[in-house]
């Protein structure tokens, strides 16, 4: 009996950069514009095949096919909430599974991309880190996430924002990050981009030395290194007076400023003092302030609190009278558990972690 020839697995193209197709279609048609026609129709009509792409000729879009394919993410879960939002479930090959949301916002939707499969950063009060480490999606993984929501929501061609506030910390992936911007930016431009993150020093770094730099938001959570430290474990790496310094020469486009995320924690980050505190440690960088209340989750987030509306407001207060931009982030997507810090990816499979 002879042996079935395996079948070797087409490459994806959902991903590849202008060079990378180049040199898939050298021996079909080396002409550079055919690369980029692939490039634009995966990157600007999020083509779903090789098929789709109409203005190739019938015969490279046979030679193509036969070499490589078009290859999402699977969309394994869809919850809606009330107020429009989506929350998706995306299933790689590997079994792993991250979580995206779309938010309706008004002339525009925000899309919520993960950058990791979970998180080793560990903070006490978001459910991704209570789970625990995975590991970093690819640029083309990323990349595929952020198509395969357009395509599943019908928001091809439409007006996004797009923020890395997903699973993950994106500057622990700062390769993928980078690949997944410079694709998405054919569509959407870097200053309509957040990057977010838990404060990784040397990732502030490799991010200010891009070309087209996304917008950076930092999550501070505390206003000294002992409570961040305890909020925050694997930010301990990286010093408050450190991570201050490598934001105070991060390079701002004309009239960009850093956005600060805060979340409050009724008894444990929302006092007065704390309140003086933030005006000080960010002098001198221009700045906006984002308080988030905490989105709870009594299975893996229990006994953590948000602070209630008379406390934000006098949080809020003391930041407005030292002149702070300050705004308050109501999340959006809290009844399906889509809002920060409530995803977690594998749908209802792991159990809480013991006490
Ligand atoms: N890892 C990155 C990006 C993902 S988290 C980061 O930490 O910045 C996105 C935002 O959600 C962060 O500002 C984080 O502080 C916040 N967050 C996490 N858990 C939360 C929760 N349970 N409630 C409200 N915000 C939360
Ligand atoms: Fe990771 Fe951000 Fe969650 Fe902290 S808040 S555990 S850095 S995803």
């Amino acid at each position: 009996m002879t042996e079935p020839i395996p079948t070797p697995a087409r490459s994806n193209l959902v991903g590849a950069s202008r060079a990378e197709l180049a040199q898939l279609l050298a021996e079909l048609d080396p002409r550079p514009f055919r690369a980029e026609q692939v490039y634009q129709w995966l990157t600007r009509r999020m083509a779903g095949g090789v098929a789709e792409m109409t203005n190739l000729p019938k015969a490279l879009r046979e030679g193509l096919a036969a070499r490589a394919e078009v290859r999402d993410p699977e969309i394994v879960e869809t919850r809606r909430g009330s107020d429009g939002t989506a929350k998706l479930a995306l299933g790689f090959a590997d079994g792993a599974v991250v979580e995206a949301v779309a938010m309706p916002m008004e002339g525009h939707t925000t899309i919520c991309l993960s950058s990791q499969t979970g998180c080793a950063v560990g903070c006490v009060f978001c459910v991704t880190g209570v789970l625990g480490a995975g590991r970093n999606l690819t640029g083309a993984e990323i990349f595929g996430q952020y198509r395969a929501v357009l395509r599943h929501e019908g928001l091809v061609g439409a007006p996004v924002n797009v923020v890395f506030m997903g699973m993950g910390e994106p500057l622990l992936n700062v390769a993928g990050v980078a690949r997944a911007v410079e694709l998405i930016a054919e569509t959407v431009s870097p200053k309509r981009v957040t990057v977010s993150t838990s404060g990784i020093v040397p990732g502030i770094a490799k991010l200010a030395a891009l070309e087209r730099r996304p917008k950076l938001a930092v999550s501070l959570n505390a206003t000294t290194q002992a409570q961040r430290e305890r909020l925050m474990p694997a930010a301990s790496h990286w010093p408050l007076a450190e991570l201050l310094a490598v934001l105070r020469a991060f390079p701002l486009e004309r009239g960009r400023r850093i956005t600060f995320e805060y979340v409050m924690l009724a008894g444990i980050n929302d006092s007065d003092d704390d309140a003086r505190r933030l005006p000080r440690l960010l002098k001198g960088i221009p700045c906006k302030v984002n308080l988030i209340p905490l989105n709870p989750d009594e299975r893996y987030l229990g006994g953590l609190a948000a602070p209630d509306e008379t406390r934000i407001s006098a949080f809020a207060g003391i930041l407005a009278a030292a002149h702070m931009n300050v705004t308050v982030r109501w999340s959006k997507g809290r009844e399906v558990a889509a809002a920060c810090g409530q995803l977690r990816g594998q749908i209802a499979l792991r159990p809480p972690a013991s006490p």
